[in-house]
C-alpha cells in the first residue's frame, strides 16, 4: 500500500509516513501500519479506570478530546465511547494502555488514581532546577522526594503531583456549598470566562491558558458554578446565613485581596484584616456593617451581655496601651477590629473567638 502522511494510524495515532508498510481502505480513509499496529487486537469492550461506566469500541468517525491525554482527533475512525455519557471518548494508544499495565504488577511505584487517566510512576529522583514543574493539584513546585509524574509526551509533559496531593479525597461535602458534593477533578474553561475560586477568589491557572493542567474541588452536574482550590478546601472559615441574601457568606479572618475590597453596606473600602465576604457572588461586608448582632451572651463571660463596639475600648484608650488581648483565647488580637465588650468588668473579646455563638 501507499505511505499515506496525511492520514494517521487509529491505533498508534502516529501519521502513516514513508517508509513504514501500511494497510490502506480507500473508501473508509483508514490507514493502518503493519505489524504490531494491524496485529493489535482490540476488544470490543473495555473497563478504564478513569471512567466508572464501560467503554465499547466505535467505528463511526467524529472528532474524539480523548478523556485520558486531552488531545483531538480529527474524524478518528477507530476510538473508544461511552454508551452513558454522550460527548465522551478515548484514543485507542491511552485505552489500551490500562490494558498492559494491568497485566504488570500494580506497586507504590505504579499507581492508577482518578486524577489522570494514565499510569503514574513515582519519581523518587529530584527533579533537576532546569524542569521545575508545578504540582497539578496545589500549584506548588515538585521539589520534593515524592513526585508522581505521568511521563508521556504532548500534554501530559505538565502531569506532576506530589503524593501527598493525591491523597485528596474524590469527593466532598463541604459546609461552603451545602447543597451538592463537590468533586477532584480537571478544569476546564473556556478561554474569556476565568473561573475562580469561590472561597479566596483567585483564578485557577488553566489547561488552556498555561498550557498545565489543574484540579479542584467542582460542584458537578449542576448550575452552580461552584469551584474550591483543594488548599481552600481544607480551611475551615465559619459560614452565616445573611437575611435578605440568598449565598452564604464567609469570615475571612485575613485580606487575602489586598484592601481592595468595598463594603458593600457603606461603600467604602475593608481595610482591616477581616470582613465577610459572600461566597457566591461580590457581596462584601465589614463586621459592623455585616450581620452580627450588637449584644450576645457568651460562656466565656455569663455574667452581662457583651456588645459589639469599636477597638481599641475605651479603657484601652485611656490607658495608652500597646498591647491588646482577646480574654476569651488570652491572645494578641488586632487592634484594628472590633471586639465583643462588657465595659463593667472590663472583659474584651475577639469576634472570631466568640463565632460560635455569634451564628
Ligand atoms: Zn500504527
Ligand atoms: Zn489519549
Ligand atoms: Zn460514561
Ligand atoms: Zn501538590
Ligand atoms: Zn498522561
Ligand atoms: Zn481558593
Ligand atoms: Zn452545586
Ligand atoms: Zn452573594
Amino acid at each position: 500500500m501507499v505511505p499515506n502522511k496525511h492520514y494517521k494510524c487509529p491505533v498508534c495515532l502516529k501519521y502513516c509516513s514513508d517508509p513504514d508498510p501500511t494497510y490502506g481502505c480507500w473508501e473508509c480513509c483508514l490507514y493502518l501500519h503493519d505489524g504490531s499496529c494491524f496485529e493489535t487486537k482490540l476488544p470490543p469492550q473495555i473497563q478504564h479506570f478513569y471512567h466508572p461506566h464501560p467503554l465499547t469500541l466505535s467505528t463511526t468517525p467524529r472528532n474524539v478530546k480523548c478523556r485520558a491525554c486531552y488531545e483531538w482527533s480529527w474524524n478518528i475512525i477507530w476510538y473508544y465511547s461511552c454508551k452513558q455519557c454522550e460527548d465522551l471518548g478515548m484514543d485507542i494508544p491511552c485505552a489500551l494502555s490500562v490494558l498492559a499495565a494491568s497485566t504488570t504488577t500494580k506497586s507504590e511505584s505504579q499507581i492508577q488514581h482518578f486524577l489522570h487517566g494514565h499510569t503514574l510512576s513515582l519519581n523518587k529522583n529530584k527533579l533537576d532546577d532546569q524542569k521545575v514543574a508545578d504540582c497539578c493539584v496545589c500549584r506548588k513546585g515538585c521539589t520534593g522526594p515524592t513526585i508522581y509524574v505521568c511521563g508521556r509526551d504532548g500534554n501530559c509533559k505538565n502531569i506532576y503531583f506530589h503524593k501527598s496531593c493525591l491523597e485528596f479525597p474524590q469527593q466532598i461535602c463541604h459546609p461552603f456549598h451545602p447543597y451538592h458534593p463537590l468533586t477532584l477533578t480537571l478544569v476546564e474553561q473556556n478561554f474569556y470566562h476565568l473561573k475562580k475560586c469561590n472561597a479566596c477568589r483567585k483564578s485557577i491557572h488553566t489547561f488552556i491558558l498555561y498550557g498545565h493542567c489543574s484540579f479542584a474541588y467542582i460542584c458537578e452536574g449542576h448550575k452552580c458554578d461552584f469551584l474550591l482550590h483543594t488548599e481552600c478546601s481544607t480551611v475551615m472559615m465559619p459560614v452565616i446565613t445573611y437575611e435578605g441574601h440568598a449565598h452564604l457568606l464567609q469570615f475571612r479572618d485575613h485580606n487575602i485581596e489586598n484592601n481592595k475590597l468595598n463594603c458593600s453596606a457603606c461603600k467604602s473600602n475593608i481595610c482591616e484584616s477581616c470582613a465577610f465576604t459572600c461566597l457566591d457572588c461580590d457581596l462584601n461586608l465589614h463586621l459592623l456593617c455585616g450581620p452580627l448582632p450588637h449584644s450576645i451572651k457568651h460562656k466565656y463571660h455569663n455574667v452581662h451581655p457583651l456588645l459589639l463596639t469599636n477597638s481599641p475600648v475605651q479603657e484601652e484608650l485611656e490607658d495608652e496601651t500597646d498591647e491588646f488581648y482577646c480574654h476569651a483565647c488570652e491572645e494578641e488580637r488586632d487592634p484594628q477590629l472590633p471586639v465583643y465588650y462588657c465595659a463593667e468588668c472590663q472583659f474584651v473579646a475577639e469576634i472570631k473567638c466568640v463565632f460560635s455563638e455569634v451564628r
